[in-house]
């Protein structure tokens, strides 16, 4: 094939590849301006010969395009499963933003119904989870604790020893075992449990007091030991809180005095 076939074949296809669609009229309109443009007079050379260049170029080119095409329909392929992906991602993104959701709503939940200092729950878990209306909805036995002298481990080793005390009373009233401890207020703790053998709470709670007792706190050089006075009242679905308090506070009050 002549040097100026060629040019104008290569012409020809390069204005072809801009289009969008070739059909072989246009290929063949393309083919004349071009030759028109370089001046070659088609007669001159064998037309079927330029033609079956032509087309073996259309085909290389078609077979191109082919490979583009179908690279092109991989990468659509691709695109869609980037975009599945890209949905997996926006839901993973959601399930984070949930679990993110969810965590923060329990450390809302632990700030609204824990106690800072004991980790123990507190007043608010009890009237809202425990009571409706200041009422118990279910039966069960309430005990009452009290720590003794506390105001004397204050006085004595300051307030933020005190709240170590706390805190590791909090630590062993969690350990009880069928039972939900709660900070009431202050030095006071209830104990809450389903359970209605009366007994078998005393039992524990001594049990308890005992192990407590026997426990060496120590601050600097100095020894100390705590316990605890308390008092179990039975209670039954809609009995009123105050009054099931007061009883186990009766009770909890004749232990204090009882050490006196
Ligand atoms: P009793 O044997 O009669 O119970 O004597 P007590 O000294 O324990 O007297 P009471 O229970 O009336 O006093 C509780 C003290 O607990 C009073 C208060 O200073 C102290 N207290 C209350 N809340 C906290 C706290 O969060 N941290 C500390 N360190 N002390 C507290
Ligand atoms: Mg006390």
């Amino acid at each position: 094939m002549n040097k100026q076939l060629q040019e104008l074949t290569d012409l020809t296809i390069k204005e072809i590849r801009n289009l969008e669609i070739v059909l072989p009229e246009i290929y063949q309109d393309v083919f004349y301006s071009k030759a028109k443009e370089l001046e070659i007079n088609l007669d001159d050379i064998d037309k079927e010969a330029a033609m079956l260049y032509a087309l073996q170029k259309i085909q290389l080119i078609q077979n191109e395009t082919e490979r583009s095409a179908s690279a092109l329909k991989e990468n659509v392929v691709n695109a869609r499963i980037a975009i599945t992906n890209k949905d997996n991602m926006a839901l993973q993104f959601i399930e984070n933003n949930m679990i993110e959701l969810e965590s923060k709503i329990a450390s809302l939940q632990e700030e609204l119904y824990i106690d800072e200092l004991t980790r123990l729950y507190n007043r608010r878990w009890l009237f809202e989870k425990i009571l409706r209306d200041d009422h118990f909805q279910n039966n069960g036995l309430l005990a009452f604790i009290d720590i003794n002298k506390f105001k004397n481990i204050n006085d004595t080793f300051g307030h933020i020893i005190g709240d170590k005390v706390l805190h590791v009373i909090g630590k062993v009233l969690k350990k009880v075992k069928d039972t939900t401890a709660v900070r009431f207020a202050g030095d006071e703790f209830l104990m809450i449990s389903d359970q209605h053998d009366e007994d078998e709470i005393h039992k524990i709670l001594h049990t308890v007091n005992y192990n407590l007792k026997k426990t060496p706190f120590k601050h600097n050089q100095e020894i100390f030991y705590i316990d605890f006075s308390f008092g179990v009242a039975s209670f039954k679905a809609k009995d009123n809180f105050k009054s099931v308090l007061e009883n186990a506070d009766i009770k909890m009050y004749d232990y204090k005095k009882s050490l006196r």
